[in-house]
């Protein structure tokens, strides 16, 4: 059997992270497209290169190496190598590390698959410019229309990004590939919260990533003199918030499960002065579940609850629903297949809903699907201080190799 080798994983993360490597607060910049991440893509290259491996970068900017068999469905493994601004150096990139490990191990081995496999850098999956351009290429997630308008917090265009880094913007339509042409995705790829480590555990295995919607909400009151205005006189936007927040929980305990979420986010208070009784809030609601029937039954309790506290305090309740994105489910055959990989080496495990969105997630409904987590220590994600353990990482990768190896094996149907 193969084996991993984490010390070429370590050396291989340390590597790219030294792409957009910040040395005044230790952050990675890599944000899609920029020069450093298309300056890692190309170190990607070269390593597909002294593989021996076929490589190429598709018309989105997925860099993909393949191994194996010409005229087969491959399966594609990996993650992306962009980072969010002063992001840490396991994001993403683990999953890309992994699976160049995962072909070097099977090449040392002079192991061919009966499967090519293909080791993927997505590109652009934090959401630059509002989406996870690579795997939405690939999967037909992607129209012309996106491309053309779709901008970076500061109003600079996708499309000038792309002309920047040497791509043609609409290349990126051609990168779609059929569901035909591939066999699975899988993704390793780190917890990014702080469930795997409280509770001493080495591997997530996802059943799914949850269900999200976003609700921009005002509540309007009267803006008062905060001396003269008794207190039983006041239309007290705040005081709505503050009753709708201790709502929560019990909102969860009633129409929710242990998956659900609901967060206030965002809160603006007008006019926002010490001295005046805040006459409107503006804030965010955003909920998350792994059924879609909960998030509904969710929103309606938060829609019920919001009213009738809007009358309590003689405010008037408005929202707009900005966004609502289903959940996605991995492939239930999958999960076993990666939950028996996980008993048979004896790797302590949960089974477990991702909140945070991935690549993975495009790929649901399109080929067989299966995400793996690793540990975050103290949850952390998304900072300079992003840390997983060696001794995880090498487990999450060797479970990875032997789950290739499962999915390589001619017998398992396609
Ligand atoms: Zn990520």
């Amino acid at each position: 059997m193969p084996r991993i080798n984490v010390e070429r994983i370590e050396q291989d993360i340390i590597a790219i992270s030294h792409f957009g490597r910040q040395e005044s607060d230790r952050g990675v910049y890599r944000q899609g497209f920029s020069q450093a991440d298309m300056e890692a893509r190309q170190w990607l290259r070269d390593q597909f290169e002294r593989l021996g491996m076929a490589h190429s970068m598709d018309g989105a900017g997925n860099v993909i190496g393949r191994y194996g068999p010409e005229d087969k469905p491959a399966i594609i493994i990996g993650s992306h190598l962009d980072s969010v601004p002063a992001g840490g150096m396991f994001d993403g990139v683990l999953g890309v590390a992994a699976g160049l490990e995962v072909v070097r191990a099977l090449h040392e081995k002079g192991i061919t698959p009966d499967f090519p496999i293909e080791v993927i850098a997505t590109s652009e999956e934090e959401g630059r410019f509002g989406g996870m351009l690579g795997a939405q290429a690939m999967t037909g997630h992607l129209t012309r229309e996106w491309l053309e308008t779709a901008c970076d917090e500061h109003g600079y265009p996708l499309k000038d990004a792309m002309e920047a880094a040497g791509l043609e913007p609409f290349d990126a339509l051609h990168a779609y590939r059929r569901p035909e042409e591939i066999r699975a995705f899988l993704e390793l790829h780190v917890e990014q919260g702080p469930v795997l480590d409280t509770e001493k555990l080495t591997i997530g295995i996802v059943e799914g990533i949850s269900g999200v919607f976003k609700w921009n909400c005002r509540l309007i009151g009267k803006a008062d003199h905060a001396g003269t205005a008794p207190m039983d006189m006041r239309s007290d936007a705040f005081m709505g918030i503050a009753d709708f927040a201790h709502e929560i929980q019990r909102i969860i305990d009633e129409e929710g499960t242990d998956k659900s979420r609901i967060t206030i986010g965002h809160v603006a208070l007008k006019p926002g002065f010490p001295h005046t009784v805040p006459g409107e809030a503006d804030f965010t609601i955003v909920g998350r579940d792994l059924d879609e029937d909960v998030m509904r039954a969710l929103a309606n309790a938060c829609r019920r609850v919001l009213s009738s506290i809007a009358r309590k305090h003689k405010l008037k309740f408005e929202y707009e629903e900005m966004s609502w994105l289903k959940p996605a489910y991995c492939d239930e055959g999958m999960v076993q297949m990666i939950e028996q990989k996980t008993k048979e080496l004896d790797y302590s495990y949960k089974v477990m809903p991702s909140g945070a969105g991935h690549d993975v997630q495009f790929f649901c409904g399109h080929t067989r699907t299966g995400l793996i987590f690793v540990p975050s220590v103290g949850g952390v994600s998304h900072a300079p201080d992003e840390w997983t353990h060696w001794s995880d990482i090498e487990r999450g990768a060797q479970l990875l190799l032997e789950c290739v190896m499962e999915l390589a094996r001619e017998k398992v149907p396609a």
